[in-house]
């Protein structure tokens, strides 16, 4: 396996840092690059984490831009959304990153597209990418490094638990490390890590240091971009300590500072620092977190921004679970007395010969799936993907999502709110019913992708005849004939001269 400095970095168990850098429109290309050629000089940063879609518009082609990174002696780590890109179009990436060699990649649901227009695709959810970057790792021998997000910064019980749910999710899909959402509560740091020593698991989290400026202090205090936030009493110190002559620089660079050193203080892998593109401040504030890390527990208690009565996970009593919905203790009844979903009974078989029988008849599927429809769009607002999952989720359709998310909420809500529409998300129904019905731990299946060819079929025979994608499918995000993709080992401080022989999907 060839020389990875992110990969050794996180193994050494030795406190390492990486630098966010911006690939959007905005950045002029030159001055990125720029930065890259400053940032590899700096022996304590592994790696450069170049950004696609940020804020939700499309910057620079993040894999061109880590090549010319990487050519600059910085190890890119690019960031893989799965906004306007179906799963096979993710796939020739993969096939792109392993012929040029970089490993490094961050697994990400991505940002709602700002612009007007149709409405963006997302085919894959974050879980699911990762699932799949990892059946490409296993399959064809590339050493992808997995990178995954993670926001401990939510403030409602059903926004937090989930969060941490998910995470759990993406660990067990073949995550190999987190980097936080940015966020200036160090018990929110602290939760985090508790969560996950608590259940044993090893995984490294960096987290997130943000050098906050005063534009982004006032963007954020309204929660843009979403995930983001920013309290008020923080905006105003920021506001307060741009008055200085210096406008508030040295004040940032400080409490940037403090935060390595709170994260260092809590056992956590790294520093994920962005908001700063200049190599000589992020030098100091690397130096400087070091040596105030000592003193990490006074700082900690000055980081407390947060919004009155948030939730902790460990602090707070969770407030009682609601009374299950009667509708949903219906179908729970109906669930128990005719349990065909997983089993292979006498009444599955008898029913599975029916609905193939109704499959091999177009008009009668027709007439099916239009009676399903009938039923399930008022009721659940089906959208007739034909790969129902109501049953793992609560009786919450995931179509109802706008990105279509089938495990567990993205890290864009606010108080348990939709980053896209003004309406609840989605997640907090699935939790609260999950809660009352005492199977959160439920929660934590891995629901495949759906099998797009099923639109508008009925998810009745899809169900019976096994063709849909639902938890226990075995089968692969992505089913390439005859694909041999494989990627010789380079050293990343190389330039790019390798290769690999692929054949391309038949798509
Ligand atoms: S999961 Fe698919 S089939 Fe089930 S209700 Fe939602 S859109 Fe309809």
């Amino acid at each position: 396996m060839a020389f990875n400095p992110v990969r050794e970095a996180l193994l050494s168990g030795k406190f390492c840092h990486m630098v966010e850098l911006v690939a959007s429109r905005n950045t002029r290309e030159a001055r990125l690059l720029q930065s890259a050629s400053d940032l590899a000089n700096i022996p304590e940063i592994a790696g450069g984490s170049v950004t696609s879609y940020a804020g939700g518009a499309m910057g620079h082609e993040p894999i061109r831009v880590g090549t010319a990174v990487r050519a600059r002696g910085l190890t890119p780590n690019i960031h893989l959304t799965c906004v306007n890109q179906d799963r096979l179009a993710i796939h020739d990436l993969l096939q792109d990153l392993a012929a040029i060699g970089i490993e490094n990649v961050f697994a990400l649901t991505g940002d709602y597209p700002k612009a007007d227009g149709s409405p963006p695709l997302f085919d894959l959810d974050s879980v699911q990418l990762v699932e799949m970057i990892n059946q490409v790792r296993q399959r064809a021998g590339v050493p992808f490094f997995i990178s995954v997000a993670v926001s401990p910064f939510k403030y409602t019980e059903a926004d937090c638990a989930y969060q941490y749910l998910k995470l759990e999710k993406k660990i067990a899909a073949g995550a190999d490390y987190a980097i936080t959402q940015l966020g200036f509560d160090a018990r929110k740091f602290r939760e985090l890590k508790r969560y996950l020593d608590e259940r044993g698991l090893k995984t490294p989290v960096l987290g997130n240091v943000y050098v906050l400026s005063p534009r982004a202090a006032e963007k954020m205090s309204k929660g843009e971009p979403p995930g983001c936030w920013v309290a008020p009493e923080l905006l105003a110190k920021i506001q307060e300590e741009a008055q200085a002559a210096d406008k508030g620089v040295a004040a940032r660079l400080e409490r940037a500072a403090r935060m390595v050193a709170i994260l260092r203080g809590l056992g956590y892998a790294g520093a994920y620092l962005g908001g700063e593109g200049n190599a000589e401040n992020l030098r100091w504030i690397i130096r400087r977190g070091e040596e105030l890390a000592p003193n990490w527990e006074e700082y900690a208690e000055e980081l407390n921004y947060a919004p009155p009565n948030g939730f902790y996970f460990y602090d707070t009593p969770p407030p009682p679970a609601n009374p299950l919905p009667l509708f949903s203790r219906f179908l729970d009844t109906m669930a128990r007395l005719f349990p065909v979903k997983r089993q292979d009974n006498r009444l599955r078989r008898f029913l599975a010969a029916i609905l193939g029988w109704i499959d091999r008849h177009p008009a009668a599927a027709f007439a099916l799936e239009k009676m399903e429809l009938a039923f399930k769009a008022p009721v659940f607002g089906c959208k007739a993907c034909g790969n129902c999952v109501l049953g793992e989720m609560e009786y919450v359709c995931p179509m109802t999502c706008p990105k279509s998310m089938r495990n567990g909420p993205c890290g864009g809500t606010l108080n348990g709110r939709c980053e896209v529409v003004d309406q609840p998300c989605i997640w907090v129904s699935v939790y609260d019913r999950a809660k009352s019905a005492n199977r959160i731990d439920d929660l934590k299946i891995f629901i495949p992708p759906p099998n797009r060819a099923l639109q508008g079929t009925s998810s009745f025979i899809t169900l019976f005849l096994k063709r849909d994608g639902r938890p226990g499918n075995t089968e692969p995000v992505v089913t390439i004939k005859g694909a041999s993709l494989s990627a010789k080992p380079v050293d990343d401080r190389q330039s790019d001269e390798h290769l690999v022989k692929t054949e391309k999907s038949d798509r």
